[in-house]
């Protein structure tokens, strides 16, 4: 029997209706409607971390022979603590290697739980721990649990770029709060009464702050509080630099009363332990977020790794000298670059009290800071940040991570002070 194919009539129909309207565009002077896939309008809304932006362009410029000082990128310079690296490695021998509870395995969200309760003053059951692949995400995952089209979210400004970038993706309205330099870097009272009411879903609190390095003190914490607990917002409290903190502890909003019960206190293993590349963070929710979240992650990226956990163990219960020996070497490197930005024409730069990043003013100079930051890059070799990729008030600042040698921070501030001396002369 002859296989007979079958007339293709629709094929013909859809490629006339395609021609008639390419000619109907041509005519008009209008694009043609096309078939050609297309992405999802929220894509536009996508921010993003200039850091990773800076990073790829100067390790383009090492691969071509030049000598640059990384003053770009936010993580520490130590090497993950051994005894926390070999309870990972541990795991991996004991053939630790397959899917977790999303929520986190019983075990690390105990020890977690008794961590966040010490360090905070506070009680934290442990059905409120959650463990995600990095704090990032689970602050990615708060923002869509409780913001809807349209809410206000009250984000630090200058602040981590993923807030604004979060409340965008979620069709939120970011309302930035500034953070004052004249107040060292913390929030005036009356500017976050100014932008909390009825339609503020969430505020977002980050101290020690990047990229000021400003931790916000007890006082206004309290009266933050105060004011929060007025309003019907959620706090995203995102702690993941509490430890290092310069000038005594850093306090936590969740520690004051009544505020755990709205608060999901973040934190996270990269920062405190040099544990950036295992993607692992950890927070205390409400109990109303408890189900949402878990299941955000089991939606998206099912579990942290059991041996991640199984090294998050051994970093929140075993010896804690490596985080001694690391935040006392971001002190006498902090003293060297606050001196060294001060010694320079036309920069200020008030002393970091938490962090590992500098913030110094540098709109005296005749420059541009982003122009001042591109310069630096390709013509003196320094890849650092402009203030503005963190917000509107960054503006005029550019954002220093002193997470690198002390050999490296000195060759950087000699060769920005060529560079000034060169524009200057
Ligand atoms: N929050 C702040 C303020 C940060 O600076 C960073 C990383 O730079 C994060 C969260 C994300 O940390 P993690 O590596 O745990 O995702």
């Amino acid at each position: 029997m002859r296989f007979v194919e079958p007339f293709p009539r629709r094929r013909i129909r859809r490629a006339l209706c395609a021609l008639v309207s390419v000619l109907i565009a041509a005519v008009q002077d209008e694009p043609a409607v096309t078939h050609a896939p297309q992405l999802a309008h929220g894509v536009s809304r996508l921010g993003t971390e200039s850091a990773f932006a800076v990073l790829a362009r100067a390790r383009d410029l090492e691969r071509r022979g030049r000598s640059i000082v990384h003053l770009e990128i936010g993580e520490p310079d130590f090497p993950t603590p051994e005894h926390v690296a070999a309870a990972g490695i541990a795991a991996i021998e004991r053939g630790e290697t397959g899917y977790t509870p999303s929520a986190g395995l019983a075990d690390f969200r105990e020890v977690i739980a008794d961590e966040l309760s010490r360090s905070r003053g506070i009680e934290v059951p442990v059905e409120r721990v959650l463990v995600a692949n990095g704090a990032k995400l689970l602050l990615f995952l708060t923002i869509l649990a409780v913001c809807d089209p349209g809410d206000e979210v009250i984000y630090p400004d200058p602040g981590f770029p993923i807030y604004e970038s979060a409340i965008r993706w979620a069709g939120g309205i970011p309302v930035p709060l500034p953070l004052r330099e004249e107040l060292d870097f913390s929030f005036a009272s009356e500017e976050l009464s100014e932008r909390l009411g009825p339609q503020t879903k969430l505020v977002i609190l980050n101290s020690p702050n990047n990229p000021t390095g400003g931790v916000a003190s007890a006082e206004d914490l309290q009266s933050a509080a105060e004011m929060i607990l007025d309003s019907p917002a959620w706090v995203l409290s995102d702690e993941v630099y509490r430890r290092i903190a310069y000038d005594g502890t850093a306090s936590s909003i969740a520690s004051l009363s009544s505020m755990l019960e709205r608060t999901v206190v973040l934190d996270g293993l990269s920062k405190t332990y040099a544990m950036t590349g295992w993607r692992c963070g950890y927070a205390a929710v409400p109990s109303p977020l408890v189900d949402p979240l878990t299941r955000l992650i089991t939606n998206s990226v099912s579990c942290v790794p059991a041996f991640v956990q199984a090294a998050g163990i051994a970093a929140l219960t075993g010896p804690q000298a490596s985080v001694t020996t690391m935040v006392n070497e971001f002190r006498a490197r902090r003293e060297i670059i606050v001196a060294g930005l001060s010694s320079l024409p036309g920069v200020s730069c008030r002393a970091p009290h938490g962090a590992f990043y500098a913030f110094p003013d540098v709109s005296r100079l005749r420059i541009d800071a982003q122009q001042l930051a591109d310069r630096l890059l390709e013509e003196a070799g320094v890849a650092l940040l402009t203030g503005e990729g963190f917000g509107a008030h960054g503006e005029g600042h550019l954002r220093i991570s002193y997470a690198t040698s002390r050999t490296q921070l000195e060759l950087a501030l000699e060769r920005m002070r060529q560079f000034l001396d060169a524009q200057l002369a």
